[in-house]
C-alpha cells in the first residue's frame, strides 16, 4: 500500500510518492504540482481546492478561505457559503484534493500519509493536522517537522548522507531558521528560530515604498485599493529580478516608471537583512554552532529564490547556500523521501525523528511590582530536547499562604499574559511563613507534545498531578465519526473541465480588478468561450480557452 507525502503549506500544498525508490511530485489536474492551499465552497455545497478556489478568493471573498493553516489548532471558525468550518476541516478538503490527484497518479487507493508541520507547532497544532488527515480519510502515518523533511532532501538530492544542516526557509510571511542534524539516519532538530513578520511580502513593500520615494507619491497616503495594487505591481517587479537584471514598475495613472535593479533593492533592503541575520545569529547561538560546523545551507520556501537573498546569505555566512531542485518542492521532496522510508519498514527500521520543544514551558510567580500581572518562570527553556523533565522550585508569597494557583503556560514572553495559558492546578498547602514552603513544580514533556504537571508541597509530600492535552480544543472519537460523515456529504468539484472553470474564474476575477475598455474585452472573450462550450466542439474549446489565456495574460501584464 502506498503512503503519500503532503507538504500542506500556508499559500500551497504539494503530494509526493516514492515509486521505486524515486521520489515523484504528483501533478493535480491542471498539470501543476503546486495547489493553492485555497477552498471554496458554492451554494450547493460542492467544494472546489486550488488555482480556480484562488481566483474565487477575490470575486466570492464570503465563500472563499485561505491560509487557513495559521489558524490551525485554535477555535477560529470560518463561515463559507453559510456553512461553518474550523481550520481542520479546511484543510481536510487541500488533503482530500491531494488524495485524489495521488490516487489518480498512482491508480491505487490511498490510505496512509505522511504529512509536514512546521517546527514550532504546539501540541494543539500537530494534533489539528493529523485530525485533518482523519477528516480527509487517510491514516496520519507521522507528522514530520518542515526542516527536517528539507534535511532529509537535501542529504538524499547532493548524495551526501549525513551532515549538520542550517535550514533557511523564508516564504511570503515568515521566516525559519533551523540548525537540523541527520547523523546515521537520527534527524535531529538543535534549535529552531525566525520571524513571524518577515517574508516576500515584506520585500513586496519596500519595492512600492522606494518607488513612491522616486517618482514623488506618498505612500501612507495611498487609498487601499491603490495600494493593493501597487504591491501586486511590486510583487511582479520583485519576481522578475530573479530571472532578470533589471525590472521595470509602472504604476497610477500618469504611469511613471522606476527601474529597480538587484543592487538597489539590496540597498533598499538592509532593514529587512538586519533581521534575518538576526535570527540566523539566534539559531546558530542556541544551537551551540558556529557556521563553520554547518555543512549545508539548505533553502527553501517561494522567497528564497530572490538573488538578493543568495548573495546576502554567501556574504554574511562565507558559505554558498545549495539550491537544490526548487525552494518550493524541498519539502514536500523530503516528506515523500520519508513515505517511502516508512513503505520500505524492515529497510531502515533505525530511522528515527527526534524533536525539541521550540517554545518555553513555565509557571507564574508573582510580580511585587504589579499584582495583577504574573511573570513568566521558564521550566523547559525552547529548543530543550524531547523527552524532557525539569523541576522548578517556589514557595509561598506571605504568611500563612494556605493556597497556591500554579499556572501553565507556553511563551517567551515576561508577562504570562503574553503567553498562552493551558492549563492550571489549584493546591491547598500547608501555612507556613512567607519564604518556607518548598513547592516543587515538575514539567515533563514527551515526544508526542503531551505535557504532565506534577505539583509537590515537600512539607505535606502531598502531589498533585495535571497532564495537558488541551481537549477543549479536540472532537471525541464518535464526534470524529460523525463530523467524517457529515463532511463526506460534501463533494469535491470533478476534475474534468477544471481548465474550463479556471479560466472562467479569472476572467470573473479579472473584471472585478479592472474597468472600462479591458472590462468590456473581457466579457467579450467570455461570451465568446460560453457560446463554444454550448457547441461541445473539443478542439474549438481548446482554442477559445487559449486565446482567452492570452488576453488574460495580456490584460494582467503577465506578456513576455
Ligand atoms: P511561499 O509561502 O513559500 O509560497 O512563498 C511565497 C513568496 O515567495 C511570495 O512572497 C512570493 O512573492 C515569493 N516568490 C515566489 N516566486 C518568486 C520568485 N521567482 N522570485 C522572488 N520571490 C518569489
Amino acid at each position: 500500500m502506498a503512503i503519500i507525502g503532503i507538504d500542506l503549506g500556508t499559500t500551497n500544498s504539494l503530494v509526493c510518492v516514492c515509486q521505486d525508490g524515486q521520489v515523484r511530485l504528483v501533478p493535480n489536474s491542471l498539470g501543476q504540482v503546486l495547489t493553492p492551499s485555497v477552498v471554496n465552497v458554492e451554494a450547493n455545497g460542492e467544494i472546489c481546492v486550488g488555482a480556480v478556489a484562488k481566483e474565487r478568493l477575490v470575486t466570492h471573498p464570503s465563500d472563499t478561505a485561505a491560509s487557513f493553516k495559521r489558524y490551525m489548532g485554535t477555535e477560529k471558525v470560518f463561515t463559507l457559503a453559510k456553512r461553518s468550518f474550523t481550520p481542520q476541516e479546511l484543510s481536510s478538503f487541500v488533503l482530500r484534493q491531494l488524495k485524489e490527484d495521488a490516487e489518480r497518479f498512482l491508480g491505487e487507493e490511498v490510505t496512509e500519509a505522511v504529512i509536514s508541520v512546521p517546527a514550532y507547532f504546539n501540541d494543539h497544532q500537530r494534533y489539528a493536522t493529523r485530525e485533518a488527515g482523519r477528516l480527509a480519510g487517510m491514516q496520519v502515518e507521522r507528522l514530520i517537522n518542515e526542516p527536517s523533511a528539507a534535511a532529509l532532501a537535501a542529504s538524499r538530492l547532493s548524495g551526501q548522507e549525513e551532515g549538520s544542516y542550517l535550514v533557511f526557509d523564508l516564504g511570503g510571511g515568515t521566516l525559519d531558521v533551523s540548525v537540523v542534524d541527520y547523523f546515521e539516519n537520527v534527524i535531529e532538530i538543535i534549535a529552531v528560530s525566525g520571524d513571524n513578520h518577515l517574508g516576500g511580502n515584506d520585500f513586496d513593500e519596500v519595492i512600492a515604498r522606494r518607488y513612491c520615494e522616486a517618482v514623488g507619491i506618498i505612500y501612507e497616503e495611498l487609498e487601499e485599493h491603490e495600494k493593493a495594487s501597487l504591491l501586486r505591481l511590486s510583487e511582479k517587479c520583485k519576481k522578475e529580478l530573479t530571472a532578470r537584471k533589471e525590472a521595470v514598475l509602472i504604476f497610477g495613472p500618469e504611469g511613471q516608471a522606476f527601474t529597480f535593479t538587484n543592487m538597489l533593492l539590496a540597498e533598499s533592503c538592509q532593514n529587512l537583512f538586519d533581521r534575518i541575520s538576526q535570527a540566523i545569529k539566534n539559531v546558530l547561538r542556541d544551537s551551540r554552532r558556529t557556521i563553520d560546523e554547518i555543512d549545508e545551507v539548505v533553502l527553501v520556501g517561494g522567497s528564497s529564490r530572490m538573488p538578493v537573498i543568495f548573495l546576502f546569505l554567501q556574504t554574511f555566512l562565507g558559505k554558498s547556500p545549495c539550491m537544490i531542485g526548487s525552494p518550493d518542492e524541498i519539502v514536500a521532496a523530503g516528506v515523500g523521501t520519508y513515505a517511502g522510508i516508512k513503505e520500505r519498514k524492515q529497510e531502515i527500521r533505525d530511522l528515527v525523528l527526534t524533536d525539541s520543544c521550540p517554545f518555553t514551558l513555565g509557571t507564574n510567580v508573582a510580580n511585587h511590582s504589579d499584582h495583577a500581572r504574573p511573570i513568566m518562570s521558564p521550566i523547559i527553556e525552547r529548543n530543550s530536547i524531547l523527552p524532557s523533565s525539569k523541576i522548578g522550585y517556589y514557595t509561598n508569597a506571605y504568611d500563612g499562604q494556605s493556597h497556591i494557583s500554579i499556572g501553565i503556560y507556553q511563551g517567551e514572553s515576561y508577562y504570562c499574559e503574553d503567553n498562552i495559558e493551558l492549563g492550571k492546578i489549584e493546591m491547598d498547602i500547608l501555612p507556613v511563613r512567607k519564604g518556607e514552603a518548598m513547592i516543587e513544580v515538575r514539567f515533563t514533556y514527551d515526544i508526542n507534545g503531551i505535557l504532565e504537571v506534577e505539583v509537590t508541597d515537600r512539607y505535606q509530600n502531598k502531589t498533585e498531578r495535571a497532564v495537558v492535552t488541551s481537549r477543549n480544543f479536540r472532537l471525541s472519537e464518535q464526534e470524529l465519526e460523525q463530523r467524517l460523515k457529515e463532511l463526506n456529504t460534501y463533494k469535491l468539484a470533478s476534475s474534468g473541465g477544471i481548465r474550463t472553470r479556471l479560466v472562467l474564474a479569472r476572467g470573473e476575477r479579472l473584471f472585478a480588478q479592472l474597468l472600462g475598455d479591458e472590462r468590456r474585452e473581457i466579457v467579450e472573450v467570455m461570451q465568446r468561450l460560453e457560446k463554444i462550450m454550448n457547441e461541445q466542439n473539443d478542439q474549438k474549446i481548446a482554442n477559445s480557452l487559449r486565446e482567452a489565456e492570452a488576453v488574460f495574460d495580456r490584460l494582467e501584464g503577465l506578456e513576455p
